[in-house]
């Protein structure tokens, strides 16, 4: 049954001034000041006809300059990708130790491996051998058992990691075990939330307040926590990581929104409070919610239910059934979100419209986010030590990396919005790209130049895997919502 939600009938005039998209003029000066936040950005945003926006260069770009540094406005990190890494709950940096990474990772795979099916045993003794040597750990310390030793391989029977006993993981995790050159990849150490929750960690007080001021403490589950159920918010949390981490992301938005408001009301009531009457106050409730939400209201958004595209697995004739069952789902989310953290001034951001279009500028704008992993860079980084270096070190660190197996090098990985880059059009052959350098190590976007661009040129990057034939491209730009007209498929149009 198509579910039906009650504020979306109670406060509809205010849902269609939500949803209104904003005066170019608007939309120019918010990107303004977006970019004058950014440091030496050579940038602007211009709004045209055709395609709504499009980022082009306000100067000369050489051939690998940065083009911009664009930090995210909501992001998360996916549920599923928790357990290989623990970074920053604000700039997804790695944090904690090389040593708590492995750890961490190790344990969760234990975990995980447990009810696997498992493989012969294989070289592990022998190099279980070496490591508990060099620590000078006797075996009785270690209590290892049979089942401690032996090779786990995934259900197809295939040996891909190789396990370690308890011991060595809570030594790795506690900090009792320091693996060699460790420090060639140095964290930040971990600092908690506030609140008091055990989800959220960070790389520094700083980002821990950041976090907690713009999003978290409505979202956390903590001691400390401002939703009005915690218990209601556990319900939410659990919901969208068994369904679509999606939900998470909606929720930051809202959150934020809400925090906004509160923070623009304060401001107004302490300057106006002389001169308002109750009445007016009121009144102007609304218009401070409309500017606590405009960093949304630029985003393009359409209904997460009209514009999510069909999965493969759903055939052509049950897509209204399909896109119902979108809707109800969202919908349960969003009554459980309600009951957490529901703001009375801020009735029609709990709408089902409005969390359907939230949802919808995710699905439609949304952008990897990519974080490289230091454990692969500290493996790399014994894998060149010169030779006989490399083998002391391997004595100590190859039982390590066989333990984790293929998943040694996982990357943080979630979905997060970049105000800038969601505005930059695409193009089958375009002149920037995605590039996380060295020194890049949170959740920022990179952008590079792929040639050289001229002061006036618009930026352009591919939403999809450019060298792939025309018809793919198209098929897969299709879900975006257009159909790409840049010269090289206007050539590859023609000539075919
Ligand atoms: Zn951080
Ligand atoms: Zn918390
Ligand atoms: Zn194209």
């Amino acid at each position: 049954m198509e579910p039906i939600c009650p504020i979306d009938a109670n406060c509809s005039d205010q849902i269609s001034l939500l949803l209104n998209p904003p005066s170019p003029v608007q939309v120019q000066k918010y990107y303004e000041e977006v970019i004058a936040n950014r440091q030496s950005c050579g940038l602007e945003v211009r709004t045209n006809g055709e395609y709504g926006k499009g980022v082009y260069a306000n100067m000369d770009f050489k051939k690998g300059d940065l083009v911009l540094k664009d930090p995210m406005l909501f992001g998360i990190q996916h549920s599923s990708n928790k357990m290989d890494c623990l970074v920053c709950s604000h700039c997804f940096q790695f944090i904690g130790s090389l040593e708590l990474q492995i750890g961490r990772k190790l344990y969760f795979q234990n975990l995980a491996d447990s009810s696997k099916s498992r493989c012969e045993k294989g070289e592990s003794s022998s190099s279980l051998q070496d490591c508990s040597d060099q620590y000078h750990l006797s075996h009785d310390d270690s209590d290892v058992e049979d089942d401690d030793v032996e090779q786990r391989g995934s259900s197809n029977s295939k040996c891909d990691s190789i396990s370690l006993p308890k011991d060595f993981i809570d030594l790795l995790m506690n900090g009792g075990l320091k693996l060699p050159d460790s420090n060639v990849v140095p964290l930040p150490s971990v600092v908690s939330c506030p609140g008091g929750c055990k989800e959220a960690y960070y790389c520094s007080q700083l980002c821990a307040k950041a976090d907690w001021d713009s999003y978290h403490s409505l979202l956390c589950t903590g001691k400390g926590s401002k939703a009005l159920s915690t218990e209601a918010l556990s319900q939410f949390i659990q919901h969208a990581n068994e369904t679509n981490d999606i939900f998470l992301l909606a929720a930051k938005v809202i959150s934020f929104t809400i925090l906004r408001y509160r923070k623009l009301k304060e401001a107004y009531v302490e300057e106006n409070e002389k001169y308002d009457t109750p009445n007016n106050l009121r009144r102007c409730n609304f218009s401070l919610l409309l500017e606590a939400w405009e960093p949304m209201s630029v985003g393009y958004k359409r209904r997460w239910w009209d514009c999510i595209s069909l999965p493969d697995d759903v055939d052509c004739c049950d897509e209204a059934s399909f896109r119902l069952q979108i809707k109800e789902l969202a919908f349960t989310s969003l009554e459980l979100l309600k009951a957490a953290i529901f703001d009375k001034d801020c009735e029609p951001l709990f709408a089902l419209d409005i969390y359907g279009h939230i949802i919808g500028m995710f699905e439609l704008n949304n952008l990897n986010l990519v974080v490289e992993s230091p454990v692969e860079n500290y493996f790399l980084y014994i894998d060149e030590l010169p030779h006989s270096e490399k083998e002391k070190a391997e004595k100590v660190t190859q039982p390590f990396l066989d333990a984790l197996g293929d998943g040694y090098s996982n990357c943080c990985e979630g979905t997060a919005f970049f105000p800038l880059q969601s505005c930059m059009n695409h193009s089958c052959n375009p002149n920037a790209k995605a590039f996380k350098r060295e020194q890049d190590k949170d959740g920022q976007a990179i952008l590079i130049a792929l040639r050289s661009v001229r002061q006036g040129e618009e930026i352009t990057i591919s939403y999809i895997d450019e060298d792939l034939p025309f018809e793919e491209r198209q098929l897969l730009l299709a879900d975006y919502g257009f159909r790409c007209r840049c010269p090289k498929c206007l050539d590859q149009e023609l000539s075919s």
